[in-house]
């Protein structure tokens, strides 16, 4: 069974939050401050974090933040303002998905379950793949790239990159086809494999944080091209 972690200052909310998740035969522990849910997230097993954007001691970005120096799990951001919103998916943080309030507890529950499957689908995409990122090796070789799809481990340029997971997904779907471009929405379904059909931006901010990890590394040459209007493609160096 899965583990929800729900930071969530407000009782009625995140009883009402448990309540739906508890129906879905999932397990829920409550933390009432960003402060408690680092400190839960130190000492137990989660599997998805459910964040209020407006905490009483710090908010939600920064527990995102924190969250983030050593953990890739999904975050599922609760906002209740548009302006929030708008850092939720504008902003570097990494998080996978949001919810506004006020919510259904069916819709909350469908986005757990759907960035639970969508953890489990990329891991088991990767798996499935591993022959053929072996096959396409050598030509990643030439490009100063190379993936090593069972330990998800990323070399470029002799630097090991620290890839989020949607970042690695990315990388690899781009680089196994160099020049081929591929639509945002080719991209969700390969690396998210359900499509939100809202998340376009999300896929932008991957990218912009996956080529900033690129550029840390090796600045002369930026491997992703953007195709205006259709999507992206990866360019291998001359
Ligand atoms: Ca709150």
């Amino acid at each position: 069974m899965n583990h929800i972690l729900v930071i969530e200052d407000e009782p009625s909310i995140a009883d009402n939050i448990c309540y739906a998740l508890k129906a879905a035969s999932l397990i829920t522990t409550v933390a009432a401050s960003g402060t408690d849910g680092l400190n839960q997230l130190n000492e137990g097993s989660y599997d998805l974090v459910i964040l209020d954007v407006g905490l009483p001691d710090m908010d939600g970005f920064e527990v995102c933040r924190q969250i983030r120096l050593n953990s890739q799990m999904p975050i599922l951001f609760l906002t209740a303002r548009s302006d929030e919103i708008d850092r939720v998916v504008g902003l570097e943080l990494g998080a996978d998905d949001y919810i506004c309030k006020p919510f259904s507890p069916r819709e909350l529950v469908a986005r757990v379950k759907t960035n639970l499957r969508r953890v489990s689908a990329v891991e088991s995409h990767f798996a499935n793949q591993e022959h053929h990122a072996q096959v396409q090796s050598p030509s990643n070789v030439t490009t100063n790239l190379a993936v090593d799809t069972p330990t998800r481990t990323v070399q470029y340029h002799g630097y090991e990159l620290d890839l989020t997971p949607y970042e690695f997904g990315i990388l690899v779907l781009l680089s196994q086809q160099p020049q081929r471009v591929f639509s945002r929405d080719e991209i969700l379904t390969h690396v998210w494999r359900e499509p939100t059909g809202s998340f376009d931006r999300a896929i932008d901010t991957h990218i912009k944080t996956l080529r900033s990890k690129l550029k840390a590394v090796y600045d002369a040459h930026d491997p992703i091209k953007t195709h205006r209007g259709v999507g992206y493609s990866w360019k291998s160096e001359a």
